[in-house]
């Protein structure tokens, strides 16, 4: 039988899988920085006052700035 460590169980079970994620946030990061600021928006067309606005946000619903009217997003 081989025999381990704790330090090297440690090792592989944790610290690759840990260092696995650390790089791929990384990459997704420096790619989302990357990525024109118009593919980030969301659109939204106000039902109430027909107001058309884009937010950054990535959120499903966003407040009208012009009347304060709560709106799905139309492309997101
Ligand atoms: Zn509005």
């Amino acid at each position: 039988m081989i025999a381990l460590d704790l330090a090297a169980i440690l090792m592989v079970f944790v610290g690759f899988p840990l260092l696995v994620v650390s790089v791929l946030s990384i990459f997704y990061n420096i790619r989302s920085i990357h990525r024109p600021m118009r593919e980030r928006e969301s659109i939204y067309s106000c039902a109430d006052c027909g107001h058309v606005y884009a937010f950054a946000r990535n959120r499903p619903m966003d407040r009208c700035p012009r009347c304060g009217h709560l709106n799905e997003a139309v492309r997101s």
